[in-house]
This record gives C-alpha cells, structure tokens and sequence, in this order.
C-alpha cells in the first residue's frame, strides 16, 4: 500500500483502522455464510475460499487460495462470460475427483473502468436447485389438479343448465353442485394463499383468548361437515384456547375434513378437548381406513398422500396436513398422531393456553 507518502500519517492510519475493521467483517461473513464463495483474482487466482466452499468442493483453502481456478475446478467455469455490468452469471461447476456432485455457481464481475478486474462467486450443491425446481413442478402440477377438476364441473355443469330444457327440479340440483364445487375451488384458492403464508413465515398476526367451542363450530362450518355421514362426538365445553381465531379454525378443518373424508359412511368422529395446566389438548380420532406405519412419519409432508390410489377417490393436494402442521407450530403446539390400519386414526393438537 502506499497511501504514506500522499496522505498525512493520522489520516493513513484511520483508513487503515478501517480497513481492518472491514477485513474483518469479510472474514466473519465469509466464514458463516453457508453458501460456497471464493473471490477470484483478474489473473484467475484464487484470492479467497471460505469454509463452505471447501466443504462443499472437498478442496481446502490452504490448497485453493494461490491456485488457478482452473486447477481446482474441474470443469464448467468460464469466468470472463459473466456480464460486466454486474449481472449474475450462473454456470454448473465440476470439482475433481470425478463422483462429486456438480455445483451451481453464480458469478459476478468486479469490474474496474469497465473492464473486470477479478470475480466474486458464490456455489452451493446442484440438488438443492434441483429440489426447488422439482417443488415447483409438483407445486404447479398440484394447484392446476385442484383448480381445474371444480372448474372443469362448473362449466360442464353450466352448460347443461344453459343448452338442455331441465325441470326446476333438475335445475336445482345442478345449481347444487355448481355451488358445491365453487365452495371446492375457494378452498383450494385458501389452502394455496396459506402455503405461500406458510412459507413466508407470516402466520400468526394476532392471539386472543377463545371457546373452543366457538372455533370448533367455525371449522365444522368451513368446510360444511356433513353430520348425517359422520355422527360428530364432541366434548369440548369449556375448554379454552389462545391464538388466532381464523388459524385455529383452518388447522382443526383439516384435520376434522380428513377424518370424515378417510371414514366410510356412518362412522363416527370424534372431538375431544381439554384443559391441561397451561395446555390445552385437542384429539380428533375417526374409525377410517387408518395409515399404514410407513407412511405415518410422512403425512405432514407438503404433497405427500399415502395412497397415490386415493387421488382418484378422494380430492386433495396432500397440502392438509402440511398447513395444519404449521399452522399449529406458529402457536407453539404440537401435533401427533396414531394410527392403525383398518381401525382409525387420532389426531392429537396441543396448544399452549397462554402464547
Ligand atoms: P389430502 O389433501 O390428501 O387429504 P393431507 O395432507 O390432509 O392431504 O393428508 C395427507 C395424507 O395423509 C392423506 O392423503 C391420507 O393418505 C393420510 N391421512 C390424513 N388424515 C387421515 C385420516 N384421518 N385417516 C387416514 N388417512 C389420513
């Protein structure tokens, strides 16, 4: 450096305080950034390589730092093709020895009067790209099953109303179910809208003191529980819960939704409530098909549905208990469930009585 012989020596050493003040933020940056990053000079030299980009390559820093980039990546890195604007470049990265996984790296140009002067890149595993890509696909796929098979009833449903001479009878009936399936659609728009909250982190916004009773009617109304199919057992008076009234409604609906939907006709379900010290216990429990224990640790998974079988039987996403789950967790309880095939499942939800 040689800023002494132009600047005064406090100034010197102010800037150099820092600069060390800011190499040292670099460093601590760099080395909990879980992302691989390596600084790389114009020359292609390795300037810097933090600790995660040696755990994920398998190459140390000792061995990187000093060494050309081409000695160290494999294959894939073509440095000077990323943009001199500062536009991310990203490109698959091979390391040697050959079995270890590829790379997706991003790369930015540092660029001095317009031409580069070294690159900044940062490189985490493939496969997590590939699992947000694959996410995305069953998201896609999953939400336009569910939007469509409601609409596609509604207009078929429509049509008819409009080209045939029905009865009022008749007419009444189709306007039933065109009715129903919007009710279908709106529920499938809701559990999309919570899954994008879900994965946002802004769930709970409010937390009051409520009857269970009056969230358990509120769900048993959204999602029109059909009492004559499944006689509905509760005992839940007095017992009180504190959260949001909407989330508790939505989370108690899915489960209670699945009880009646994985139960044949005539069972009954069960809703059972009560005050723990600071807990307080729901248990929803039907006498359906059951889960098999395979399946079991997997049921609150996003998409997951034990029995592919079922799409054609029952509708759903396999988003249910993945938003019940989380619903549940953003007021701090629990949810469990026990399970045997043929005889019926219960569903446990805990909920701290105070947030
Ligand atoms: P879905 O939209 O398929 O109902 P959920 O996330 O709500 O998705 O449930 C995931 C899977 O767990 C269901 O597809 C079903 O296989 C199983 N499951 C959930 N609840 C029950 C239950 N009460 N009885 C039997 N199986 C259930």
């Amino acid at each position: 450096m040689d800023l002494g012989r132009t600047l005064p020596p406090d100034v010197t050493d102010g800037l150099l305080d820092e600069l060390v003040a800011f190499k040292a933020r670099l460093d601590a940056l760099l080395s909990v950034a879980t992302d691989g990053m390596a600084v790389i000079d114009v020359d292609g030299t390795i300037a810097r390589w933090n600790p995660a980009a040696a755990t994920i390559s398998g190459v140390s820093a000792d061995r990187a730092v000093g060494s050309g980039l081409a000695d160290i990546v494999a294959s894939g890195a073509a440095l000077d093709r990323a943009p001199i604007d500062g536009t991310p470049l990203a490109q698959t990265w091979t390391f040697g020895p050959a079995g270890r996984a590829p790379v997706r790296a991003q790369i930015v140009a540092i660029a001095r009067d317009g031409v580069a002067d070294g690159w900044l890149v940062s490189f985490g595993a493939q496969r997590r790209y590939d699992e947000i890509e694959q996410l995305k696909n069953e998201l896609v796929g999953s939400i336009s099953h569910e939007l469509k098979t409601p609409l596609a009833t509604i207009k078929a449903y429509a049509e008819t109303l409009r080209d045939h001479a029905l009865s009022p009878e008749e007419a009444h009936d189709y306007l039933d179910v065109v009715d129903e399936q919007a009710d279908r659609l709106g529920r499938a728009i809701d559990d999309l809208l919570l899954v994008s909250r879900v994965e946002a982190g802004q769930l709970l916004k409010r937390r009051e003191m409520l009857a269970l009773d009056d969230v358990l009617d509120a769900a048993l109304a959204a999602i029109a529980y059909d009492r004559e199919a499944h006689p509905l057992v509760r005992e839940t008076v007095g017992v009180e819960v504190s959260g949001d009234p909407d989330l508790l409604r939505d989370a108690l609906a899915q489960v209670i939704d699945n009880a009646a939907k994985f139960s044949r006709a005539g069972e009954e379900v069960h809703v059972r409530a009560e005050s723990r010290q600071d807990r307080c216990l729901v248990a929803i429990a039907d006498r359906g098909i059951g889960i098999a224990d395979e399946h079991l640790p997997y049921i609150f998974d996003r998409f997951y549905r034990a029995d592919r079988a079922l799409d054609s039987v029952s509708d759903g996403s396999g988003l249910g208990l993945f938003i019940a789950s989380a619903l549940v967790r953003a007021h701090g309880g629990t949810i469990e469930v026990r399970s045997e095939t043929g005889r019926g499942s219960t569903f446990t939800l805990t909920f701290p009585v105070r947030g």
